[in-house]
């Protein structure tokens, strides 16, 4: 008969997408997807090592889970992910139940390794969870990619085109869960968006961890740092016109980054709507912006993490830049694409931070004035840099800077949303919601809730807002869009 498999997913957009290459794997082996712990005989977590919040969060689903096992002894438990990674055999100890840790690197063997269990199971009799550990693959191997996919929407789907991170950002465990960074091929990703084209999706979101260095390293060593560097560099000097996404002598090396694969995907495949997250303003360059403003298929909205306002802060936190310098991406960013939406990151709490940095990011944000923000209050995280420097400012301080922060961008993002009042904006309807009405998102990523037929699930419509809530645009169909 067939396993039931039951996942819940943890953390970010490229976890979600995870989940999804999962799914499609183990769909493909005779697995059947179940939405209730109680009727699986899998259940996997798909976690999140960012803040020990998200850990904290996995331990304890994980630790009711062991308790359906103590009555149901066939029942299968794996950890699979970022925390799988940072936190390797001590979950063994924590959930002594748990079958399987298996790392974000190791997610296509995934089969094997629920086989591996199975096996393990059956030449002994254990008190305990089969202890099947899999982490030490520095790097997924992209070429790896199984053949057969799912995806959980039907309007709009994620694409990562690439894995890893080479950035060494003070606070962040990701370089150590998610290791090097290495970018999809560029026609690999052609290939997969114009499939989700002819689909029937609109939409897609490219996504990394820092997309604006795709192109660095490719699986089979070329890219623009890598061992064949130098050779297609000199290529491409002796015959400029082909530095563009598909150059390169065939079979070589190639050379792309991410404005040229965001004009492929513009250029040639029919999907309707690119987005991309996430953007690290070290790596965002002029060119981005001219792409933005170039490609039709690219949605107005920027996702730049800026963490702090403060470069003492900045500097601490690794991240690269200055505010001066962000302000005049800012700038250039809006003089190129004058209707952008932006959003960002701060991170606030960060060791040493005073007052005045405090101040000095809740000024950033009144000059930037951006569409939405997320607020993280500071986590250590074992193993990073800044886990070796006192964890010094104060819960309560914390607490009170996370607070003042979210209000300075409510009040932001109210007065933004309230000017849109009588305009018309481009809807993709994506989903009738719980209260019945039409909901979808404009190109700046505000989400539009309006009254409608089903027909128009899929479709692209123009809106005029009528009235405005914290985050949504409320509205009417446009006069001349189909109802
Ligand atoms: N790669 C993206 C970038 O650099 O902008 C962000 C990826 S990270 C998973 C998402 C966000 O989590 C970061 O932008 C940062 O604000 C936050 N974050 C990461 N580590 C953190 C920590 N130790 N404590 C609090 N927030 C953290
Ligand atoms: Fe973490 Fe920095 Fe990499 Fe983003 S760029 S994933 S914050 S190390």
């Amino acid at each position: 008969m067939a396993q039931a498999v039951y996942l819940q997913t943890y953390g970010c957009q490229m976890n979600e997408r995870d989940s999804e290459e999962i799914l499609g794997m183990l769909g493909a082996q005779g697995y059947v997807v179940v939405d209730r712990e109680d009727e699986a005989d899998v259940i996997l977590l798909n976690t999140c090592s960012v803040r020990a919040h998200a850990e904290e969060r996995a331990f304890g689903k994980m630790g009711l889970m062991q308790k359906l096992k103590r009555e149901r002894p066939s029942l299968v438990l794996g950890i699979l992910g970022c925390m799988a990674k940072a936190q390797r055999e001590d979950i063994f100890r924590r959930l002594p139940q748990v079958d399987l840790v298996a790392g974000p690197a190791e997610i296509y063997d995934l089969p094997d390794l629920l086989a591996g269990v199975a096996e393990r199971r059956q030449q002994q009799q254990l008190g305990a969870g089969a202890r099947v550990l899999a982490i030490d693959r520095k790097v997924r191997p992209l070429d790896r990619r199984p053949a057969t996919d799912y995806r959980a929407g039907q309007v709009a789907a994620f694409v990562t085109i690439m894995e890893g991170c080479d950035k060494k950002c003070a606070y962040c465990i990701v370089p150590t869960t998610r290791g090097q960074e290495v970018s999809r091929p560029v026609d690999e990703i052609l290939d997969e968006v114009q499939q989700l084209a002819r689909a029937g999706y609109r939409q897609v979101t490219l996504l990394g961890q820092n997309v604006n260095s795709y192109g660095k390293r490719f699986p089979d060593g070329s890219g623009w740092v890598g061992p064949a560097r130098r050779r297609q560099l000199l290529h491409l000097s002796a015959h400029p016109g082909e530095a563009n996404a598909r150059s390169g002598p065939p079979d070589g090396p190639r050379l792309a980054d991410f404005p040229a694969l965001l004009r492929a995907i513009d250029g040639k495949t029919s999907i309707d709507r690119v987005r991309f997250t996430t953007s690290h303003p070290f790596d965002a360059h002029e060119e981005l912006f001219q792409a933005m403003a170039e490609c039709r298929t690219v949605c107005e909205f920027l996702h730049l993490p800026v963490q702090s306002g403060s470069d003492h802060l900045l500097r601490a936190m690794r991240r690269g830049y200055t505010a001066e310098h962000y302000l005049g991406q800012i700038t250039r960013l809006r003089e190129l694409v004058p209707d952008v939406a932006l959003s960002t990151d701060i991170i606030v709490g960060f060791p040493g931070e005073t007052e005045a940095d405090f101040e000095a990011t809740c000024d950033l944000m009144e000059r930037v004035r951006y569409d939405s923000a997320f607020v993280f209050k500071y986590s250590p995280r074992p193993g990073t840099e800044a886990a070796g420097w006192a964890d010094d400012v104060p819960q309560p301080v914390k607490e009170h800077r996370n607070q003042a922060i979210l209000a300075l961008q409510e009040r932001i993002s109210r007065e933004k949303l309230e000017a849109t009042v009588g305009d018309d904006v481009e809807v993709l309807v994506e989903e009738r919601n719980r209260r019945g009405q039409l909901t979808g998102k404009s190109r700046g990523n505000t989400t539009v809730v309006f009254d409608g037929a089903d027909t128009l699930i899929g479709e692209m419509v123009g809106v005029r807002v009528a009235r405005v809530t914290g985050t949504t645009m409320i509205g009417e169909l446009a006069a001349g869009a189909a109802r």
